[in-house]
């Protein structure tokens, strides 16, 4: 399908500090939109970032039917704009579509908007080591209508935000006891907005517990690891790594599936399953929990020190050398340079 273009007039360029990017508040020029109407996906274009007007009955705002996406367009050292495994994000989406009754969006349509908007916005990727363009796919039921059903209208809309350097700080995990993430055959592998939503209250209870983030773990038993905040984990034991299973309670993490790769690569042995707290509980005891890691998009890889779990505080490590290997392979192919997986598309 052709992508019509229009371009602003009006660019907000000039006006950012790129030394000084506020986190998911400044966004580019421009946006993807494409809408779902009579049964197809139809007029994808690229035209100026503006509101959308919404009616008070859009489905999505009763019913939820909304779904996202989050990945990076990074510069190669000869500051062309990448994509890293645009492809594994457009399934994601599609598996998201199903499971919230939504309409599939064609995936060479989803990589072909995501070059359309980032070759007009390259300019909006700041200049710094370790910066990236933040780019946000999403669809929503637009169709005015009160009822239980699935929605006959959505839009599908791309949009950008330039994101400065992330230096991560080690994190402190709370091991959740009451709330859960997702339970066997709810959304929790879909990408779903709800999913967020129901993750605020809990979020901030860890917080005010001086911890960084939430350890979710299974809603029947409380006893096994999902994953954490919006990352996905791994622990290494006894100098072999583990990661819960995708099991239908887990998001597909990109990273997750990265990271595997690499540490097979660097001649690790990776294994998916059940992973239990108070497995680690007693690794972190007899000292064989070596590293603990979150990986997601946001941060790439981040190191976990240590874990509240009720009255039990397990210490992870000080240190999480693999981990940062693994990162720093991660972001050496994210900027262009050796691409042995062959991850990254050109824009
Ligand atoms: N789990 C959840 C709940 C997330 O929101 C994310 C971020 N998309 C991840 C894991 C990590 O996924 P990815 O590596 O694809 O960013």
């Amino acid at each position: 399908m052709k992508i019509e273009v229009t371009k602003t007039t009006n660019s907000k360029l000039a006006s950012i500090d790129f030394d000084n990017i506020p986190l998911g508040r400044t966004f580019t020029d421009h946006m993807f939109i494409c809408d779902y109407e009579d049964g197809k996906w139809q007029n994808p274009r690229v035209e100026p970032l503006a509101m959308i007007p919404t009616h008070p009955a859009a489905m999505a705002l009763h019913y939820g039917q909304a779904i996202f996406e989050g990945m990076k367009s990074t510069l190669s050292r000869k500051r062309e704009p990448l994509l890293f495994r645009p492809y594994e994000n457009a399934a994601r989406l599609n598996a998201s579509a199903e499971r919230m009754g939504m309409p599939a969006f064609p995936e060479d349509l989803f990589v072909d908007g995501l070059k359309a908007l980032v070759s007009m916005e390259q300019d909006w990727i700041p200049p710094v080591d370790g910066s990236a363009l933040y780019l946000r796919p999403f669809m929503y039921a637009d169709e005015p209508f009160i009822g239980m059903r699935a929605a006959t209208s959505y839009k599908f809309i791309i949009i950008g935000s330039p994101a400065g350097p992330f230096f991560t700080k080690p994190v402190k995990l709370w091991a959740e006891k009451h709330y859960i993430r997702a339970a066997s055959g709810g959304t929790g592998e879909a990408k779903a907005a709800g999913n967020y939503a129901a993750a605020i209250r809990p979020t901030e209870i860890a917080k005010s517990k001086g911890y960084d983030q939430v350890l979710w773990l299974d809603a029947q038993e409380h006893a096994y690891i999902q994953e954490v905040g919006t990352m996905n984990i791994f622990f290494k034991v006894d100098g072999n790594f583990i990661t819960p299973t995708l099991d239908g309670s887990v998001l597909h993490g990109i990273t997750r599936k990265s990271v595997i790769d690499v540490l097979r690569h660097k001649g690790y042995t990776v294994t998916e399953r059940k992973i239990s707290i108070q497995e680690i509980k007693e690794a972190a005891a007899q000292g064989t929990l070596e590293e603990a890691f979150g990986t997601g998009t946001a941060v790439g890889i981040a190191h976990i020190q240590e874990i509240g779990w009720g009255d039990d505080v397990i210490p992870v490590s000080t240190e999480f050398p693999v981990g940062k290997a693994v990162n720093d392979m991660l972001n050496d192919i994210k900027t262009g340079g050796e691409d042995p997986f062959n991850w990254m598309a050109p824009v």
